[in-house]
C-alpha cells in the first residue's frame, strides 16, 4: 500500500466521481473502482498498461511483479514463478494443485 493511499478516508460518496452514495468505509460503488481506473488509465496513458508501466520506471527490465512482492506485500508461488496478491495466490495454488 502506498502512502497516499493510506492518508485518504473514504467520505461516503463513491470515488469515481458518479455521485452514489456508499457504505461507511467504502470508496466505491461495487464494480465502480475498475471503472475510474479503466478512465485515468485512458486519459493518462491512451489506455496502455504498458505505458503506465514505463512511467513509473517498470517494465521488462524492472518487474513490477518483483517490485510488488518486494513492497507491495504480494506473494510468489512455492511451486511456480506465480505471483499475485495472497489470497490470488491461493487460488492459483487450488486450481493448479501447487
Ligand atoms: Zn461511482
Ligand atoms: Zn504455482
Amino acid at each position: 500500500m502506498t502512502e497516499s493511499t493510506e492518508r485518504l478516508i473514504p467520505t461516503g460518496q463513491c470515488f469515481c466521481g458518479c455521485g452514489e452514495t456508499v457504505g461507511l468505509g467504502s470508496f466505491f460503488a461495487r464494480g465502480h473502482d475498475k471503472t475510474a481506473e479503466a478512465a485515468l488509465l485512458a486519459i493518462r496513458y491512451g489506455s496502455s498498461v504498458a505505458r503506465l508501466l514505463d512511467h513509473h520506471g517498470f517494465g521488462p527490465k524492472r518487474s513490477v511483479l518483483d517490485a510488488a512482492v518486494a513492497e507491495g506485500g504480494w506473494v510468489i508461488c512455492q511451486s511456480c514463478e506465480y505471483a499475485g496478491a495472497p489470497a490470488s495466490v491461493r487460488n492459483h495454488c487450488r486450481k493448479y494443485n501447487h
